[in-house]
């Protein structure tokens, strides 16, 4: 089941998406928190409400578009990107030999980073000369729990969704924590909608990203370094994991940084983030986006 959020005749709705009708089914529920914290993903259609609209009418908003907490994210999970930073020159004290970490990078976004599928995301003209986009499977927790153990972690698992992990490379490097490079306004466009768990599986998914029709990544979840369950493991481990709380993957290798010379996003340049089994977000970049 595909859900969204999205706006219809000026108010925030979430519905179930039919994508091969090109028609949304609206809910009850108020929103998608409400969704995954009380309906869960075996939603009937009696939920639905009984309307039908077509999706080239609605406009989409990011699933989740005002997660009660940071997003949860992974630094290098994947080996050649993992690689390509390091050498880089990027990445703050990393040292040749040890690009591959024994345990994940974990740091977060600010929820306000959020915007929609289809919004302007803002270069920050003023703030930096370098930004760079990073596509990534998100992963939807549903059921809470703390010291969530590997073998049951997917059982804890609402969805699947498309993130981009746009990133001010410049104050990435220079402030060391990676808090302030990820966490300027419109930094995490998200969407297009969330996937239950049901229909996909996490350990063997193709990501692509393209840069202005150009494939700058490509590559399958089964080349993560630590893979959905032991991020899950790793995270809850005496922190309690709360429904509605995402976790961005990791990025492949293709970013930006990743060029030499750097490829840092331009004004107008568009970035399509492709997961199989989900959908694309498309997204384009703007200096000094005014309405966000
Ligand atoms: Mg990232």
């Amino acid at each position: 089941m595909k859900l969204a959020t999205f706006i219809l005749d000026g108010r925030e709705r979430v519905g179930i998406v039919d994508v091969d009708a090109g028609r949304v089914h609206p809910l009850t529920a108020p929103g998608m928190l409400d969704v995954i914290a009380t309906v869960g993903a075996d939603m009937t259609l009696a939920d639905r409400a009984n309307e039908s609209i077509a999706l080239a009418d609605v406009q989409l908003l990011a699933p989740i578009p005002r997660p009660a907490r940071n997003i949860f994210c992974v630094g290098k999970n994947y080996r050649a990107h993992a690689m390509e930073f390091a050498s880089s020159g990027y990445e703050a004290g990393s040292t040749k030999g040890s690009e591959v970490d024994p345990y994940p990078a974990v740091f977060t976004k600010p929820a306000s980073t959020v915007v929609g599928p289809d919004a302007a995301v803002d270069l920050h003209p003023a703030v930096t000369a370098e930004v760079d986009y990073e596509g990534e499977l998100a992963v939807i927790i549903g059921r809470g729990g703390r010291n969530i153990r590997r073998g049951d972690a997917l059982a804890h698992v609402f969805g699947y969704t498309i993130v981009n992990d746009v990133t001010a490379r410049d104050r990435q490097k220079n402030h060391k924590q990676w808090f302030l490079g990820k966490a300027l306004d419109t930094f995490c466009p998200m969407g297009p909608w969330i996937v239950t768990a049901d229909e996909l599986d996490v350990a063997n998914m193709d990501i692509e990203t393209r840069v202005n029709d150009e494939v700058r990544q490509r590559a399958n979840t089964r080349d993560l370094i630590f893979d959905v369950p032991s991020l899950i493991e790793t995270m809850s481990a005496g922190l309690t994991l709360q429904p509605g709380d995402i976790i961005a993957t990791g990025t492949p290798a293709g970013v930006g940084i990743g060029f030499n010379p750097p490829r840092f996003l331009r004004d107008g340049d568009v970035v399509s983030v492709a997961i199989a089994g989900i959908g694309v977000m498309t997204n384009t970049f703007r200096n000094n986006v005014s309405a966000v």
